[in-house]
């Protein structure tokens, strides 16, 4: 069969990461892994290339195949009507993100098969069914149309596949993570312990560590054609013993690459030895969620740590040379008082680079009741959901000057903290005009935000 896997363009309104953190598309590198051997099968990624109609034209798929992330509904569903009305005989399937955590949004006359979840079995099954056109019983995972889109109820998580980054080959000078450019992404580890309460991460991959094995780490790096590699594991500092051995192979293979990653504030304190030789073994930059200036907050997420832990880890960065990239959840009770504290609480910190969002119930999570009257957007407002919007009415003061503290605190961040000399250095000065762009069109939008509030 000829199958068209389609990661959809960016949600235009939403505000996200995304002019920062651009990477590949993974998901559909990995079901392209293990069809293609048996299919014709190839990706388009309309972040970079709108030409739907063109490989609709020229391509002539039997299947395509969409994936999702939480914001992407409306965009899924267009993209599934154009294709029926170009060739109502073209089978439509969407998956990924949206679909594992909210799967009945994709209950639309336009689309045929729903995954919740991506495993190789449920894929051939899949797929082997479509070909031979035979009836299609209930497969694992997967909610078919043509079945009213009931299941067989197994609950079940994705696999984890090595990608065929080949797939996306005339796209990859692209994709970027900050300065590093092009950068590839990879995971070597599903799952997170740490079950911090706002976090979707854990609840989707389960809730403790599924390490890969170190060989096959070793293989998929020495394959990847990029110079820099982000590890978007939930925590890749997590375990101690396999930090040391992944240094060892590191040195034994004499791999030099930038390195990336989500890290947690606990492992970066337990093993501040271990952070040192990862430093030296290439690891430039890591994300590190610190969230917040206060100790309560810290305790009602179930955060592992303390504030003062967040100043040691910090240190430990530092010492290491290696970049603190962090990230803030804005609390919806916070007043003018909590917001100046928190530039206080960041400009201790210094990290190299500094992310934020309003802390957003999604409707899966457990705080979702606990704000559920106070919430600002519809569940099926999914363009809104985008994290960087304010979703809980502020309780302390009111939205526009909820926003305005937020615009500030922008502010705060580029003239005060120096991320931009931090960019020049570290990038240079193109690196630097790339990112000033996503920038520019960040503080508009929430200028934007700000204003309608006040006119409502
Ligand atoms: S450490 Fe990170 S990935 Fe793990 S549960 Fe907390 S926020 Fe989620």
């Amino acid at each position: 069969m000829k199958i068209l896997l389609v990661r959809p363009p960016r949600v235009k309104q939403a505000v996200t990461l995304g002019e920062f953190m651009f990477c590949e598309p993974i998901g559909l590198e990995m079901v392209y892994a293990v069809l293609m051997d048996r299919h014709e099968i190839k990706i388009l990624d309309m972040m970079i290339e709108n030409t739907l109609e063109k490989e609709l034209e020229t391509f002539k798929p039997h299947v395509v195949g969409i994936t999702s992330l939480c914001i992407d509904v409306n965009m899924v569903k267009s993209i599934a009507c154009k294709v029926k009305e170009i060739n109502s005989g073209i089978i439509v399937i969407a998956g990924g993100t949206q679909a594992f955590l909210n799967l009945s949004s994709f209950y639309d006359i336009n689309i045929d098969h729903v995954f919740k979840y991506t495993t190789r079995d449920n894929l051939n099954l899949l797929f082997d069914a479509l070909e031979s056109k035979k009836e299609l019983h209930l497969i694992d995972g997967i909610h078919s149309k043509v079945n009213q889109y009931r299941s067989t109820n197994v609950f079940g998580r994705n696999e984890y596949i090595i990608p065929n980054r080949l797939s996306t080959q005339k796209y990859r000078q692209h994709y970027s993570y900050l300065g590093y450019k092009p950068c590839a992404i990879m995971q070597t580890s599903l799952g997170c312990s740490s079950n911090c309460d706002f976090c979707l991460r854990w609840r989707i991959e389960g809730a403790k560590e599924n390490d890969i094995d170190l060989e096959c780490v070793m293989n998929q790096i020495k394959d990847i054609q990029e110079d820099s590699i982000m590890f978007y594991d939930n925590n890749f500092l997590n375990n101690r013993d396999r930090l040391e051995k992944f240094c060892d192979l590191i040195e034994q293979n004499n791999i030099v690459k930038n390195f990336i990653c989500y890290g947690s504030v606990k492992s970066i304190i337990s093993h501040p030895e271990t952070i040192k030789r990862l430093g030296k073994c290439g690891l430039k930059a890591v994300l590190v969620g610190y969230e917040t200036f206060s100790e309560k907050e810290l305790a009602d997420y179930k955060k592992k740590s303390t504030v003062e832990d967040n100043y040691k880890a910090s240190k430990i960065l530092k010492e290491a040379k290696i970049d603190c990239w962090a990230s803030f959840m804005l609390h919806p009770d916070w007043d003018t008082k909590d917001f100046k504290n928190f530039r206080s609480f960041v400009k201790k910190l210094k990290p190299e680079i500094t992310t934020f969002c309003p802390l957003t119930p999604f409707p899966n999570l457990p705080m979702y009741q606990k704000y559920k009257d106070r919430l600002l957007l519809r569940i099926e407002d999914y363009e809104m959901w985008s994290f960087s919007k304010v979703s809980i009415k502020p309780s302390k003061i009111s939205l526009s000057r909820y926003y305005f503290e937020i615009l500030k605190f922008i502010l705060f961040v580029n003239l005060r903290l120096n991320s931009a000399s931090y960019m020049i250095n570290r990038f240079g000065f193109m690196t630097l005009i790339r990112i000033t762009k996503g920038s520019i069109k960040i503080l508009p939008l929430y200028i934007k935000l700000m204003l309608e509030v006040r006119k409502s």
